[in-house]
Formats: C-alpha cells, sequence, structure tokens
C-alpha cells in the first residue's frame, strides 16, 4: 500500500509529493490534467518581496509567504542540482508604475504599505525609472508612465520550468505518477478507504488532496464546505528580436515579465468565468495593449502564444491546509488563489508534517478547513471580489 495518495498535480500536490519522499514516504500522485491545463503551469510566477519569517505580527498568510519565500531559494537551488533544470528564479526586482493622478496616489499608499511591512521600496523620478529601463523612455516622454517605485527585492521564477523540475525531482525520488480522473471517493468508519478512478480504486495509508480550483468539488463528497472559486487569468507571451526589460513591471493590475530567453510575459485578466480555462479575444486585445502602451511598437508582431488558467480563490484570502474534518486520514491543500506558486514549498512542507504525524512547523489554525462558515455558491467571496472589482475598474 502507498503512503499517501496525492490527487492532483499541480504545483501543490508536486510539492507536497515531493517534501514526502524526501523524508522516505512512498507517494502516488493521481492527475487528471497535467501541464498548461493547471493553473500552476499557466501563473505568471512573481514573488512579490517577503519579510524575513519569524515576525510574530505578520498575518498568516504574509507568515505562510515569508517562510516560502526562504524555502524557495534553497529548493531552486536543490532542484537544480537534482535535475539539471534551471527554474529561473531570480531576484530581478518589480517596477510599479502609474499613469494616472488615481493610479499615483494609489501607489503612494502601497509604497507605505511596503515599507511598513520591512521591504525596501525606492520612489523612482521619471528620469530614474528610465535609467533602470531605457525602454520605457518612449512611455515616460509621452506621459504614459508618470511615476512609480522600485522594489528591488521582487523575485520571478520560470513555472513551467518550475513544474518541469518538481515533476524529475519526485521521479528521482521514487513517486509514482498516473494520469487519472478520481470522480469519487470511498470511505469507511471516520477513514478515506480509497480513491475512485476509471481504471479502479486506488488504496493509501494517507490521501491529500491538493486539487486546486476544482478542490470544491472533491471536498464536498467528504462533507467538508470550502470554496475554492475558479478565477480565471489569461495571459500572452511575446516573442520579442532582443529582451528589454531587466524587471517585472507592474501596471495597475497588469505586469509584464522578462524572461531570460528573450521572451515577454504579458497579464493578466481576472475574472469569474466559471470553469473555462480558454482566452477571449478581447483580453489578447487588451494585454497587448498594455505591452504597446510600454514598449511601443515594438511588441506589435510578437504574439507567440496566449493561455488561461484558474486560480483557486478561497473565502477570505487564505488557502485551505490541514486535515479534513471527520476523517484520521485525509487532508487538504487548496485554495491558494494569486499565490499558490509562492506559498508551495511553506504548504509542502507543513503538508508533510500533517501527513507523516510530525508537529506542523507553523500555527494551522487560521488555515483550518471549517474556519469559518463556508458557502459554496453565491457571490464570489469577499477575497476573491475585491481584486475582480480592481480589475473591472482600476486604470494605472
Ligand atoms: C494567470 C495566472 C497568474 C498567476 N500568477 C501567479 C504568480 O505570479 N505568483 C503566484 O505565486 N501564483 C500565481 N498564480 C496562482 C497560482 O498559479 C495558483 O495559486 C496555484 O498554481 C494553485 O496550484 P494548485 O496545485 O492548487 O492548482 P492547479 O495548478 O490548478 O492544480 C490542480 C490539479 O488538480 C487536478 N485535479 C483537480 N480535480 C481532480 C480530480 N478529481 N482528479 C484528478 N485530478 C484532479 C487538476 O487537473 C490539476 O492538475 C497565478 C495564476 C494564474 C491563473
Amino acid at each position: 500500500m502507498t503512503d499517501c495518495v496525492i490527487i492532483g498535480g499541480g504545483v501543490i500536490g508536486l510539492s507536497i509529493a515531493r517534501e514526502l519522499a524526501g523524508r522516505g514516504a512512498r507517494v502516488r500522485v493521481l492527475c487528471r490534467e497535467q501541464g498548461r491545463d493547471t493553473a500552476s503551469w499557466a501563473a505568471a510566477g512573481i514573488f512579490p518581496p517577503a519579510p524575513p519569517p519569524g515576525d510574530g505580527a505578520m498575518p498568516a498568510g504574509d507568515r505562510l509567504t515569508a517562510w516560502s519565500d526562504s524555502l524557495h531559494r534553497r529548493w531552486a537551488e536543490e532542484l537544480r542540482d537534482e535535475t539539471g533544470i534551471d527554474t529561473e528564479l531570480r531576484r530581478v526586482g518589480g517596477l510599479h508604475l502609474a499613469a494616472s493622478d488615481a493610479g499615483l496616489e494609489r501607489l503612494e499608499a502601497a509604497a507605505q504599505a511596503w515599507r511598513a511591512r520591512g521591504a525596501r521600496c525606492d520612489w523612482l523620478t521619471t528620469r530614474e525609472i528610465i535609467e533602470h529601463e531605457p525602454a520605457l523612455a518612449p512611455a515616460v516622454s509621452t506621459g504614459g508612465v508618470r511615476g512609480g517605485f522600485l522594489l528591488p527585492e521582487e523575485m520571478s521564477l520560470r513555472p513551467p520550468r518550475h513544474l518541469a523540475a518538481l515533476e524529475a525531482s519526485c521521479r528521482q525520488r521514487g513517486v509514482v505518477m498516473t494520469g487519472a480522473d478520481v470522480h469519487a471517493v470511498e470511505v469507511r468508519d471516520g477513514s478515506v478507504a480509497g480513491v475512485v478512478t476509471d481504471s479502479g480504486i486506488v488504496h493509501g495509508a494517507t490521501y491529500c488532496f491538493a486539487t486546486g480550483a476544482w478542490s470544491g468539488t472533491v471536498a464536498s463528497s467528504l462533507g467538508l464546505a470550502i470554496e475554492t472559486r475558479p478565477i480565471r487569468g489569461q495571459i500572452v507571451l511575446l516573442r520579442l528580436p532582443r529582451q528589454v526589460l531587466g524587471r517585472v513591471v507592474n501596471f495597475g493590475i497588469e505586469y509584464l515579465v522578462p524572461r531570460a530567453d528573450g521572451r515577454l510575459l504579458v497579464g493578466s485578466t481576472i475574472e469569474d468565468a466559471g470553469f473555462a480555462p480558454t482566452t477571449t479575444p478581447e483580453a489578447v486585445e487588451r494585454l497587448r495593449g498594455v505591452a504597446k502602451r510600454l514598449l511601443g511598437a515594438l511588441t506589435d508582431a510578437a504574439l507567440e502564444q496566449a493561455w488561461a488558467g484558474l486560480r483557486p480563490g478561497s473565502i477570505d484570502g487564505l488557502p485551505t491546509l490541514g486535515p479534513i474534518p471527520g476523517y484520521d486520514n485525509a487532508f487538504i491543500a487548496a485554495g491558494h488563489f494569486r499565490a499558490g506558486l509562492h506559498q508551495s514549498t511553506g504548504t509542502a512542507v507543513v503538508l508533510a508534517d500533517l501527513v507523516t504525524g510530525a508537529p506542523p512547523t507553523i500555527d494551522l489554525a487560521p488555515f483550518a478547513p471549517a474556519r469559518r462558515g463556508e458557502r459554496l455558491a453565491g457571490p464570489p467571496p469577499d477575497s476573491v471580489a475585491a481584486y475582480l472589482a480592481r480589475a473591472a475598474s482600476e486604470e494605472a
């Protein structure tokens, strides 16, 4: 019997599998879609600055992010040593720019908030913006960029490479990976006895559900009401003749992320559009327009591909991490919304703690399943609604 069956092969499921296998467990991952059908593949891979972990006054979500951030640096090195894959985790820095009075006001408040959290945040003159990123000179000179700040500690990582490295590392550690749709869960006397797939029932000693935006449905089959509302994000990838940016450029809710090979990723939308990971012509045009506004005609003919992913929204902005109430061998890790790549390492360590019976490294009370009255239908939860409102109304 496998020690742990993990359902879901996105960044959360694979990270848990890697950590568990590293502790000597026999692990099997069952996954329906892999690669680009997961939110994890679709993500931009931006890691905003994370203050050093250990500050007790930090909100729970920030604490998980800060701890995960420090683990990521170690994981990136380990993954490169184990698999030869460079995940492109780099401290590139992030510019946050505005084009309007309202946008500048929002950035001033954001800069104060970053400083209050202990992050270095440098307010820049327009001349300094051009010094940092000369490709923005035309946008600055025409008033398309009016000011902003630099977060030197902002990092970025390349999600498809990170996933490939995780998968290779899992295989080296003996993890068995199977393409399978889990469509029912067998329960017996307060335990999960098996998960039902098209090719039969899979048994394990423990089960970990890391099923992203689909987790609400999976959890409800175990009597747990959590909402992991799918919030679509669309991204376009441009191929430029040469890379013109060195840093991530955040512009309102949109952003440009330069890749080492010259490609430029432009994201993203925030849409409450159900389980439809498809792109729309309007969004693709809008994102291309952002690139053109900031970098000019250079980006005109450069569209290489476009994709969409479904972020798992949560009701209070925090992921759900912990034992599933009523079962002695089932755990859940879901609902990471916009930060699942960033929070994946801490999530993996703490879920591996739970599965192996070790005391969890961080306090899991704020993330506990059934921590509040969940709802499964109706308007989007407040944590998601705030982003949807920004996406609908906020101009840079
Ligand atoms: C456009 C976009 C940009 C983003 N940018 C960032 C960013 O910059 N930084 C960041 O940290 N995060 C970002 N995110 C968020 C991040 O991608 C998610 O929080 C994270 O990927 C969630 O990972 P997951 O493993 O829970 O879900 P997924 O990656 O969706 O994986 C879930 C897996 O479970 C499988 N599954 C579901 N149900 C079943 C079943 N019944 N049987 C078998 N398998 C099943 C699915 O097929 C899928 O493989 C972004 C997301 C999007 C869409």
